[in-house]
């Protein structure tokens, strides 16, 4: 039988551009705004690319059920969720295992950030609704996440900030999308540091590289954080540097 032949996906190609048009080291564009759902104490939405989502913080507040509650700490409960129509194909709204890991990673690369052991007994929810995806959903969410606790005024030591990382026909690529994702040789791995302190926070890794690799892309993705902190802290800026009002 007659093999088929595929054709061969230049990720990049001889001018350094990818198949978006983007440079190897170049995030899509991102958009954040703080405090855009009135019924929470803290909110945000961001376009990342394609990605949309919602964050919505409540809290601290008391525990329940008390049986979840910390008398060291509050709890973080993230939850993230995709919209049914998010997706190609109709995401099943019931949680998924990967909706679970995500929420728990995320929620895990949060807490590094806040001052817990000062909210002894309590919770603090964080809601992320993804509407639109295309890859690179986690870091979004944690990217709001982040803004909207900020907005919430619950204690941070820094912000949560993050960009995916990773390969794809052999080159090196910061944020990748959907389709870089898929490359047969792809690397993906969704990254989140606080901002300040440089703390790696969350590091998943979907595929293997090499040390040369990793020591190659990380810079890269490090200096990308630092655009998306600069965003993070604009979007709280346009909500509170009026005279420390907030904007009605
Ligand atoms: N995706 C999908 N259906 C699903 C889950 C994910 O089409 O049920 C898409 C979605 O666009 C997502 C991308 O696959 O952004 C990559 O998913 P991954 O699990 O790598 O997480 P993400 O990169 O979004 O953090």
């Amino acid at each position: 039988m007659a093999k088929k032949t595929e054709e061969k996906i230049v990720y990049v190609d001889s001018k350094g551009k990818r198949l978006d048009g983007r440079k190897v080291e170049e995030l899509r564009p991102i958009k954040i705004r703080a405090g855009v759902i009135p019924s929470a104490d803290g909110s945000a939405y961001l376009e990342w690319g394609q990605n949309k989502v919602f964050a919505a913080v409540h809290g601290p507040r008391p525990c329940l059920p008390k049986h979840t509650a910390s008398p060291y700490k509050a709890v973080i409960k993230f939850d993230y969720k995709m919209a049914t129509f998010s997706v190609p194909d109709r995401k099943n709204p019931r949680p998924s295992r990967r909706e679970i890991e995500i929420s728990k990673v995320c929620g895990e690369a949060l807490e590094k950030a806040i001052f817990v052991e000062r909210f002894p007994n309590t919770e603090i929810v964080v809601i992320v609704a993804v509407i639109d995806s295309d890859a690179g959903s986690r870091i979004a969410s944690l990217t709001a996440a982040s803004v909207a606790m900020a907005d919430a005024g619950i204690p941070m030591r820094d912000m949560v900030t993050g960009t995916g990382i990773g390969r794809a026909g052999g080159k090196m690529l910061v944020d990748l999308n959907k389709a870089e994702e898929d490359a047969p040789d792809a690397v993906d791995i969704p990254l989140a540091i606080l901002p300040n302190s440089k703390e790696i926070v969350l590091l998943q890794m979907d595929g293997i590289m090499t040390k040369k690799e990793w020591e190659d892309v990380y810079p890269l993705g490090e200096k990308a954080i630092m655009q998306v902190y600069e965003l993070q802290k604009n979007a709280l800026k346009a909500k509170y540097a009026k005279n420390g009002v907030e904007e009605k």
